[in-house]
This record gives C-alpha cells, structure tokens and sequence, in this order.
C-alpha cells in the first residue's frame, strides 16, 4: 500500500475544489455583570470567586435576564445590517460538559434575537466582499477547565483537573455566517478579514474587550470543499476556538489542503471538530460534532420571552456609532490618501492620534507622517503602543505649525519631538532649552554664506558661470556651520544673490 499525501498542494486544492466556509464568532460582552445574575463579569480573578447559586446552577436559584447584555446584542444586530426579532426566548441546550454546571447551556436555538444581515469586507488589495450574516444570537459562556500534569495542558495524559467557573455565566453573543461560497484560492485571506472587520466592528460599538489573546472574541472555523461544478456542499469540520486572525487564515487554508487530500484518495472527510495547532499549523481531530437532535432543545421554562419594542430598538439605532467601514472611506477621501496609505496608517494604529492631532490644527499629510513614520519608529524601539509614547496629539500639532511658520526646519522639528519624549516639556520649552529655534536673521546666516564661498572658491565660481546647483555643497557648508539651524531654502537664495549667478 503506497502512503496517502496527508495534504495536497494548496494550487491544486483550488484548481479542483470550491471551498466552502462558514464562520461562528463568539463574543464575551463587556457588562458589568454576568448574563443571568449579578456576579462581575472580569476577566481573571482567583478561581471560583464571582460565583453564585444561579451561575453554578445549583437547585432552586433562578436566572433573572441581564437588561444590557440584550442591549448590546440588538445594538450589533444593528450595526451587521441585521433585523431585529419582535419576539424571540431563549432555549435550552443539553450537554454534560465538566465546565457546564447546569449540565445545559441557556442559549437560543430557532429564536435568536437578530437575524439576516451582512458585512461587507475589505480585502488586502481593495477588493469588497459582502459576507452574509445568518444570525446573532445570545447564549452564555461556560467555565474553564484546567487540566493538570499533561505536556499540552489538554486533557490526555493530565493526572487531573481543575475548573474555575468565573467565567460561566457570561454575556456571549454567537454571530453566525450564511455559508460563503465561491471564494476560491482566497477563502483564507476572506476569513482572516472577516474576523478583522468584526473584531473593528465591535471595537467601535465598545460592546466587548475584543481580545482574542483572552478569549472575549474566539473563532470557529467551518471548511468544506466541494469538487469544481458541484452544487450540493461537502462534509464540514469545525476547528474550534482559533485565537488569532493569522491563525484564522491558516486553519482554513490547513482544512482545504487536509481535506482536499482525503477527497483524492478515495476517502471521506469526517464531520468533526478539529483543534489547530498553533506550532505547525495543522489542525487535528477534536470529538464527532453533535447534530441540533443530540442537544434536545426546549424552551427556557425559567425565563419569559424577549419582545423589544420597535421604539428601543430605534433608540439603540441612534446610539450606533459610525461603522468602521464608513470611517475608512471618509478618512481616506478627507485626508486625501491612496489604498496603501490607508492601510498603513489602519496597521499602525495611528488613526485616533491623527484623528486627534489633526483636531488640533495639524495637516493631515504631516500628523499621519509624525505618528506613522518617526512616532512608529519610535515606539517600535521602545517596545510599546504608540498610545504609551508620553507625547500628546495637541504637542504634535505644535511641532507641525512650528515647521508650518518656518520657525522650524524638518531636522529640528524632529529634535524638538525628540526632546519632548525625553520629557524636557512642552515643545517651545525644548526650542528654547536646546535653542534649535531656525536662524532667520539673514546677516548671521550672511556671515556664514559668505565664509563658506571663500572656503570653497571653485564651486563658488561654477555658481558664478551658471551651475545653480552647484550650491547644493555651499548649502551643506551652511547648514553644517549653523548646527541645522538655517532655513535651506532661504540659505540657498542668499548664495544665488551673493555670487551674483
Ligand atoms: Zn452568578
């Protein structure tokens, strides 16, 4: 028996399979408290401290509904173009999982509270694609299990466990794709950006933490491929809890190459959870996937049905902020940049520092060179967030318009920045402390003009026979003897007229 490639080369997956994905988002919401009583919801904390009778579904205690978390799943119904149910309950779903007290997870099944929308994507080169939300629907988180004296700190081969059930109980919303198909050789990249414009989407609704590195925001990828020209989709795996958007890209392209090499040799491809692995980036069987039966759902007898007015649900309208999308497409208009502008200055960080500096009377061009360029830098070397830097929008502005009035030449604007980071002050205390103010008085800088020409008489005289830039080297001489501190421009008039050229 000749060995089966485990996978095939990506080109041939997608030169003979359409994969299909679907893409399951939870999201942890940031309400005070947890989504069925009134212990914190906070990340960490010992084990077992913001517990209660009701979160650890002891007999008797009884869940009362967590007003803002409804709140906060309507508000992103809205903002993923979603309609919003006039009616809809909670259900519950039936497992035994040791991070489950209840033995049932209070969620929604048939009934969830926002449904049908979309979002529209931006791929790296520009390109829109609109991903079509199937439902948003609320549910709580479960525990946390520890598995103790494992290699992996998975449950093979620990000696025992540990559960910590903080964080049962909390907010979460499932946001749920309709199946996105015809993508081709770019279905990885579509579900990396899919997840990033979520990730900004509910950023700007600051509605949750959004840290996937904390699990408020974990991905489940679903992969299925079907041959070139078929219609009915194939077996699906789901590779669960993927915590970052570069392994999001990777898991997906994984399955298709995995799965892809299955459907060659003449096997099936078994309808799973899988788990990525983060070193090699592969994915590997996790257990059978239940089917909707398996969970045998009910209604939640304990709870009484969700029916939000029409008038809240505007109001909360009202509160939507602008949509990133949106944002991105007035920055790039306002501020006048190309797409791989746009982009750097997103994948910097810098907006709302531009933004903010901009606000205090900067020009666009040179606020988004300051923190995209030199700050970045910067902050790079120091190993932090350009927000860490102890330097403010309204310092930046003032070093711009000290460079827009001409009291600063580039050089000395950033010695000036320089300064201000190094905490010397504001910065026309580090103009007057490092005395990096421009010399404007044109006799000081005649003084050297002239000291230069007599220093350098041949080139003073190729000036003189017409070789204007020529004084590109009298400029240095200048700008050299007056530590940076000559405006060039004005320098280079000054030798035009003193050679008489
Ligand atoms: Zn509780």
């Amino acid at each position: 028996m000749t060995a089966v490639a485990e996978v095939m080369d990506y080109a041939e997956v997608v030169e003979r399979f359409d994969p299909v994905l679907g893409l399951e988002v939870h999201v942890e919401l940031n309400t005070r408290t947890k989504m069925f009583c009134g212990c914190a919801n906070e990340f960490g904390g010992e084990p077992n401290t913001h517990v209660c009778p009701t979160c650890l579904g002891l007999p008797g205690a009884l869940p009362v509904l967590n007003g803002k978390a409804v709140e906060g799943a309507i508000r992103i119904g809205l903002a993923l173009n979603c309609e919003i149910a006039e009616w809809c309950r909670f259900a519950r779903k039936n497992y035994f999982y040791p991070d489950m007290p209840k033995n049932f997870q209070t969620s929604q099944y048939d009934e969830p509270i926002a449904f049908n929308g979309y979002l529209d994507v931006t791929l790296d080169d520009g390109e829109v694609v609109r991903v079509e939300i199937e439902r948003a629907h609320m549910e709580e988180d479960t525990g946390k299990s520890l598995h103790v004296g494992g290699a992996t700190g998975r449950i093979h081969g620990a000696e025992h466990s540990l559960l910590d059930y903080n964080r049962a109980g909390v907010p979460l919303i499932e946001i749920v794709t309709k199946p996105i198909a015809g993508m081709g050789e770019r279905a990885p990249e579509v579900a990396r950006a899919y997840v990033t414009a979520l990730r900004d989407l509910l950023r700007a609704l600051d509605v949750s933490d959004v840290r996937m590195d904390q699990g408020s925001l974990r991905c489940d990828a679903n992969v299925s491929l079907m041959p070139k020209g078929a219609s009915e989709f194939g077996t699906r795996t789901e590779t669960k809890n993927v915590n970052s958007f570069r392994s999001v890209e990777r898991a997906v392209r994984y399955e298709m190459t995995r799965q892809a090499a299955v459907l060659v040799s003449g096997g099936t491809v078994v309808q799973e959870t899988r788990h990525f692995q983060e070193a090699d980036g592969t994915t590997s069987s996790g257990r059978t996937k239940e089917t909707a039966e398996d969970y045998r759902y009910f209604p939640e007898p304990d709870l009484v049905p969700i029916a939000p007015s029409r008038e809240w649900v505007e109001e909360l309208r009202g509160t939507l902020p602008e949509m990133p999308a949106a944002r991105r497409k007035r920055i790039q208009t306002e501020w006048n940049l190309s797409a791989e502008e746009l982009r750097d200055l997103f994948n910097s960080g810098a907006v709302e520092l531009v933004e903010a500096t901009v606000a205090e009377g900067a020009k666009p061009n040179e606020a988004r060179s300051w923190w995209v360029n030199f700050l970045a830098q910067e902050a790079n070397a120091r190993e932090v967030e350009l927000t860490a830097l102890p330097i403010t929008p309204a310092q930046v502005a003032r070093v711009a318009a000290l460079v827009e009035s001409g009291e600063l030449t580039n050089k000395l604007a950033r010695e000036v920045v320089k300064g201000v980071l190094a905490g010397e002050g504001e910065p026309d205390e580090v103009v007057e402390k490092r005395g990096l103010k421009v010399v404007s008085d044109d006799s000081a800088l005649l003084a050297a003009v002239d000291e230069a020409l007599a220093a350098q008489p041949d080139i003073a005289d190729k000036i003189r026979g017409g070789k204007v830039q020529a004084a590109g080297a009298i400029v240095g001489a200048v700008m050299k003897a007056t530590k940076g501190q000559a405006d060039a421009k004005r320098v280079r008039e000054l030798i035009i007229e003193r050679v008489g050229a």
